[in-house]
């Protein structure tokens, strides 16, 4: 039987960053994935999704801009021609994780699925293998919600933009329905729409991206309605689909409503499952919540010893920059490195990268509130600023809030050209502790779209 320092269920993004400390450590380590090296992030999550993203924007724009300059209405580009581009862009990200392991001489990777069978073991098929240390780090997966008739419907989800035969999308649908308006529905909703299909989205809130401000959701909500033509049904909820591989059928009920839409694909973009089934967790010792997320203390160790856990599989924040970095959490405590500050919550910037894109830090102004802060808010206008005025006022708004009576910065939101860039200050000041004042005191370069964040400063209280 192998033995490794090191043993790490999952090979996503927390597993290669733990593996690659442990490599500096000369720990002979192995990552074990039953699917794509790389995990869902370059596989079939961030990097073929940011990529259609930038082909349909830039498309868009073209199109919108064209007879500005004397041009003519610009053609889509072909999706046969986008998918080959996506899939080959998955390939090469996939290629350079196994040739990172190649290169290492201490890592290894076994294709299998892995589950805990004893202490320090994990048998993979009828293999078993014996590791000093393990670190559980197999992420999350789309979640399939309980509606009557989707188990027999055919319907993609956020695993659409892989390149798994079966679960990816390879041409264009005339029309797709998704169910749920989180930030994955939004970011390819849009994108689709933009490359010339109908999209409708069935979000049972009241707004789109329910998790992010009000106002944010409602402007967004707006530039895809009016801006997009894409039908919003919010306030609704699925109650049955049906169809088949040509035509799926969604019967919605809505507050004052019951009705059913029709398109040629239903995506399901209802949320994520930690993938923390038959794993073996509970002969282990490990404790998971009610959702399924393995629980950690401030070192990401689990509750049995010698198992550490980080990513997705954790829980929120889910994003690759949080796995990376609880991943390096984990690292650090299995070699004894000097213990790294877990991840600030507050100041995790977050970003959906829809256009106008949205950036987010910290409390928003319900959530503080509900949990019995005392805060203020300041909106900005992002076609007040001077960069507003001379990029033709693009649609775009910011919110700031802050501490009652200290003024500390305690989150900012926006929805405006760039917003995933800008959010990095805004982060950048909420993690250190900034007030108001500090953040309309800084100087800005001029003019740019970030003086938002100035022109909101200035608002706080004022509303
Ligand atoms: C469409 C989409 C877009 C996204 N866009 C962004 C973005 O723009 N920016 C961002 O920061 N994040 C984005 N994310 C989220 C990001 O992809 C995840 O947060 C990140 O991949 C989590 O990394 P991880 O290492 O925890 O797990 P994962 O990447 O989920 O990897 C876990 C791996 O473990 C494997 N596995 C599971 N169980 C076992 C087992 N028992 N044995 C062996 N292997 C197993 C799985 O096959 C998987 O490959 C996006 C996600 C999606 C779906």
């Amino acid at each position: 039987m192998q033995s490794y320092d090191l043993a790490i269920l999952g090979g996503g993004p927390a597993a290669f960053t733990a593996a690659g400390i442990a490599q500096e450590r000369g720990a002979r380590t192995l990552i074990i994935e039953e699917r794509q090296p790389g995990g869902v992030c370059p596989n079939r999550g961030c990097m073929p999704s940011k990529r259609l993203i930038s082909e349909a924007r830039r498309y868009a724009h073209a199109r919108r801009h064209a007879a500005r300059f004397g041009g003519h209405d610009p053609a889509p580009p072909p999706m046969q021609r986008l998918v080959e581009e996506k899939d080959d862009l998955v390939r090469r990200s996939r290629a350079a994780h196994v040739r990172s392991v190649e290169r290492s001489g201490r890592i290894e990777l076994l294709s299998g699925r892995g589950r805990l069978v004893g202490r320090g073991r994990i048998a993979i098929g009828s293999q078993e293998i014996d590791a000093t240390r393990i670190l559980i780090a197999t992420g999350a997966s789309p979640l399939i919600p309980a509606i009557s008739g989707l188990a027999e419907t055919p319907h993609l989800t956020s695993e659409m933009l892989g390149t798994e035969e079966g679960l990816s999308l390879r041409a264009l649908p005339r029309s797709l329905v998704f169910i749920g308006g989180g930030y994955i529905a939004c970011e390819l909703g849009q994108s689709l729409r933009r490359l010339g299909a109908e999209v409708a989205i069935v979000e049972i809130a009241d707004r789109l991206l329910p998790d992010q401000d009000a106002r944010i959701g409602a402007a967004l909500g707006e530039a895809f309605e009016e801006g997009e033509g894409i039908a919003l049904h919010l306030r609704s909820r699925v109650t049955h689909v049906s169809g088949d591989a040509g035509e799926v059928r969604v019967s919605i009920e809505g507050s004052e409503a019951t009705r059913e839409i029709t398109a040629e694909r239903l995506v399901v973009t209802a949320g994520v499952t930690p993938n923390s089934r038959d794993l073996g967790l509970a002969e282990a010792g490990v404790d998971t919540d009610e959702a399924g997320f393995i629980r950690v203390d401030a070192r990401m160790r689990t509750t049995a010893q010698g198992i550490w856990a980080a990513g997705d599989v954790v829980g929120p924040p889910m994003a690759t920059p949080v796995a990376n970095y609880r991943a390096a959490i984990a690292a650090g405590d299995i070699f004894d490195d000097p213990p790294r500050p877990p991840v600030a919550e507050i100041a995790v910037p977050r970003a959906v990268f829809t256009d106008p894109e949205i950036g987010a830090v910290g409390w928003t102004a319900e959530a503080a509130r509900a949990a019995g802060l005392d805060v203020q808010v300041g909106e900005a206008d992002l076609a007040r600023t001077a960069r507003g005025a001379v990029e033709h006022k693009p649609r775009g708004l910011a919110r700031l809030v802050a501490e009652a009576g200290t003024l500390r910065l305690l989150g900012a939101q926006l929805c405006c050209p760039r917003a995933a860039e800008i959010v990095q200050l805004a982060a950048a000041a909420v993690a250190s502790q900034w007030t108001v004042a500090n953040l309309q005191q800084h100087v800005y370069v001029y003019p740019t779209f970030t003086e938002i964040l100035r022109d909101a400063a200035g608002r706080v209280g004022k509303d």
